[in-house]
């Protein structure tokens, strides 16, 4: 065994065996902002064998401050947050396979990840991508490590099919479910803590150390100094539709996904083409060169602007439209320059 390891092989739960557990192991890692950079890193140390990352977003001066794994340069080129990351991540640890999805997590790519990973840890900023990792990891029987934070508090559950209830059963009783970072800010030892928590449950879980797992809500406040942890065995509801007997797996229907988004932390709306529609790169750049204003071409998305609003097309179709939080206009800017 290389040396690289030499401290967590020395941690007994660990040792010899848990480390070949942890390069055998395949996780996924939904959202690489604040909570994705700081798991992507800790995991990728460890030596967590397949990681499949995905983001939507690209990196921006104001992510610095709590997303470790970006800096200036990253921001000045306006990298897609995957490939920054994966650029930086390589660099920490060569030997971990790393797999990258810049796109919104739909039903088909949450599917794709639940049916070959060990677990999937959640670093999105939104309830709508949550019921989706949720229904997925129930469907395909894997944990899944829930973690959300804003200003200086977080919270960190893991959730794990047939033996505790899901997040649609707690979904009406989760701290900080109004509060957004786009409100009330954050600071960035609330994302480490909940990061390095939501990692330490996976190293668990991974390492078969499975007696060690906390299965209660643990709720923090940093600035406060108060935390709690919140038994909620009695939660579980028998009809749920993700963890019940006769489950559905609502958000895995395609006809329930939103064709829009507003993006924390982002004053901007995300709108999605319509099924079957497809905007290409190629498109984007000879329908916008006709606007005659600001525009511009990367690997990844054309940028331009129209009237007020900065816009960006990514290569899967997405437009990302700053300056806007009515998902309505967003539509109609949408279906005024692309059809
Ligand atoms: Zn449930």
């Amino acid at each position: 065994m290389d040396s690289r390891y030499s401290r967590q092989l020395l941690f007994k739960k660990i040792g010899a065996a848990g480390q070949k557990r942890l390069g055998d192991a395949t996780i996924a890692i939904i959202g690489c902002g604040a909570l994705g950079s700081a798991i992507a890193e800790t995991l990728v140390r460890a030596g967590v064998g397949t990681i499949h990352i995905a983001d939507r977003d690209y990196v921006e001066l104001s992510n610095i401050q709590r997303q470790q794994l970006f800096t200036e340069r990253d921001a000045e080129e306006m990298l897609p947050k995957v490939v920054a990351a994966e650029k930086r991540l390589k660099s920490i640890n060569s030997s971990v396979v790393l797999h990258t999805y810049l796109q919104n997590v739909d039903h088909l790519l949450i599917e794709y990840l639940a049916a070959r990973v060990d677990v999937i840890m959640d670093a999105t900023d939104n309830f709508e991508t949550r019921l989706l990792i949720n229904d997925a990891a129930y469907k395909h029987n894997i944990p899944w490590i829930y973690g959300g934070c804003v200003g200086s508090s977080g919270v960190i559950f893991p959730f794990r099919p047939k033996q505790t209830a899901c997040f649609r059963c707690l979904l009406p009783v989760l701290p900080t479910v109004n509060e957004t970072c786009d409100t009330v800010g954050i600071i960035s030892p609330a994302v480490q803590i909940t990061a390095a928590t939501q990692c330490a449950e996976a190293l668990k879980l991974l390492t078969g150390n499975d007696k060690a797992i906390r299965y209660k809500v643990h709720h923090f406040d940093c600035w406060n100094n108060t935390f709690l942890d919140i038994g909620i065995s009695r939660l579980k509801k028998e009809k749920c539709e993700t963890c019940g007997e006769h489950a559905t797996f609502p958000s895995l229907d395609r006809d329930q996904q939103s064709q829009y988004a507003v993006l924390c932390g982002r004053d901007a709306v995300q709108v999605l083409p319509s099924p079957g529609r497809k905007v290409t790169l190629n498109d984007a750049e000879k329908l916008t060169k006709n606007l005659k204003a600001f525009m511009r071409r990367t690997p990844y998305f054309v940028e331009f602007q129209r009237e007020q609003y900065r816009m960006l097309l990514f290569e899967d179709g997405r437009l990302l439209i700053h300056g806007i939080k009515d998902l309505n206009l967003g539509r109609r800017l949408y279906t005024e320059i692309f059809g």
